[in-house]
């Protein structure tokens, strides 16, 4: 796979509408439409409507299927986001698809129909384990009731006059935004933008009562499985209240030293398959702590794990293993993304997950880090797992 090196986001405004521009090295065009609201805007008893106008708007695809131009989608709790991904030659069938989404040429009765089908069978297919774990961690029955997915029995009585209602609160340009990367200069497409994306509506939206996103539960799951035990930790982690702005995005250190740190600790007592820590976006700073540990022994009482996992303390030996792995990276002259990864990126950025860094700000991040003292590094840590109250679920 060929790799390219970082670069920097261009945005424009376009007929009122947000673009955020790329251009790379690559050799397809792909543009994204995000809109900035997903299952947590849906009414009480229209549960899956999201999800539902989503399936509507990408039925051309399931139609038509094309090696060469294709399209894909997702909604989550806050956000509806379509991909499209074509040859350059045909970036302006992909801009004009998009225009049909925003204009809601898609919203008719057929496709609802059809929608309804395929979400149905989604829903019948889909575990709801991540959405239980949410429930329990911010302790929000929201999170259980308008679960992404929808639920069976209102998407069956969802009509088009209600697809209609949701589209026309939440397919409005001040809730919307474009991610294009593409080797183009975004002068050569300007001009399709601009004669494209006309009927973008401009409402003001309701903001969203981010208040239920705050929490200090810790879930804990033992697992037992053929192979022997899975030990999962699921956390909050407000990254703003967490790490100072300078570094951050570097948070990926930090769970490296807490990996570090379980795998040493576990092992004095069990034999370790394999450990992973990371934080999976949720909601703006909002993510959640996955930690995974899979081990081969015998262990039926989680309370004899609880200790080590939560408040063992990090070494210097382990702090000063990962600072050398950091001090390799930094010594690379370049630090690449794959070609799939920058409309990703992309989509972070506008959504305010993740910041897209030049190499120098990058550098300048894991220097800050490795500078850290023991000690600063030890608080961070620690921060993770103060004033946490444990809830404790084993079969989910
Ligand atoms: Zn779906």
């Amino acid at each position: 796979m060929r790799m390219i090196v970082k670069d920097r986001i261009n945005r424009e405004v376009i007929n009122n509408l947000s673009c955020y521009c790329r251009e790379i090295n690559m050799p397809n065009f792909q543009i994204a439409l995000v809109i900035k609201s997903g299952s947590m805007s849906e009414e009480v008893g229209q549960s899956g409507i999201a999800h539902c106008l989503e399936h509507m708007n990408l039925l051309w695809d399931k139609h038509e299927q094309d090696e060469y131009f294709y399209g894909h989608g997702y909604t989550n709790y806050f956000e509806t986001v379509y991909i499209l991904n074509c040859r350059i030659c045909d970036y302006e069938r992909a801009i004009q698809i998009i225009d049909n989404i925003i204009s809601g040429v898609y919203i008719n009765q057929a496709s609802l129909d059809e929608a309804k089908t395929d979400v149905i069978k989604e829903i019948n297919e889909t575990h709801n384990n991540d959405f239980e774990i949410y429930k329990y961690l911010f302790d929000n029955e929201l999170l259980m009731q308008k679960v992404p997915v929808g639920k069976a029995a209102d998407v069956c009585g969802l009509s088009l006059e209600k697809i209609r209602r949701f589209y026309l609160e939440n397919y409005v340009s001040n809730n919307m935004v474009i991610c294009i990367v593409s080797p183009l200069q975004i002068a050569k497409y300007a001009k399709t933008l601009k004669k494209y994306f006309k009927s973008a509506l401009n409402k003001e939206l309701i903001a969203l009562n981010k208040n239920c996103l705050q929490t200090n539960k810790c879930i804990l799951i033992l697992e037992k499985h053929n192979t022997g035990y899975e030990i999962l930790l699921y956390k909050h982690i407000n990254l703003d209240k967490w790490l100072p702005d300078e570094f951050r995005t570097g948070y990926d250190f930090f769970l490296d030293i807490q990996r570090k740190k379980l795998f040493d600790y576990l092992s004095l007592d069990y034999e370790i398959m394999g450990i992973t820590c990371s934080l999976k976006k949720f909601f703006q700073e909002n993510r959640i702590l996955k930690i995974r540990i899979v081990l081969k022994d015998e262990c039926t009482n989680i309370l004899d794990i609880v200790p080590k996992v939560l408040y063992s303390e990090v070494e210097t030996c382990q702090i000063n293993s990962i600072k050398s792995q950091y001090g390799e990276y930094i010594k690379n002259k370049k630090i690449f993304l794959k070609h799939e990864d920058f409309l990703k990126e992309c989509i972070d950025e506008v959504l305010g997950v993740e910041k897209v860094t030049s190499i120098d700000a990058e550098r300048q991040i894991l220097n800050d880090l490795l500078d850290l003292s023991e000690q600063e590094i030890k608080d961070y840590l620690q921060k993770m797992f103060s004033n946490i109250s444990i809830v404790r679920i084993s079969n989910l």
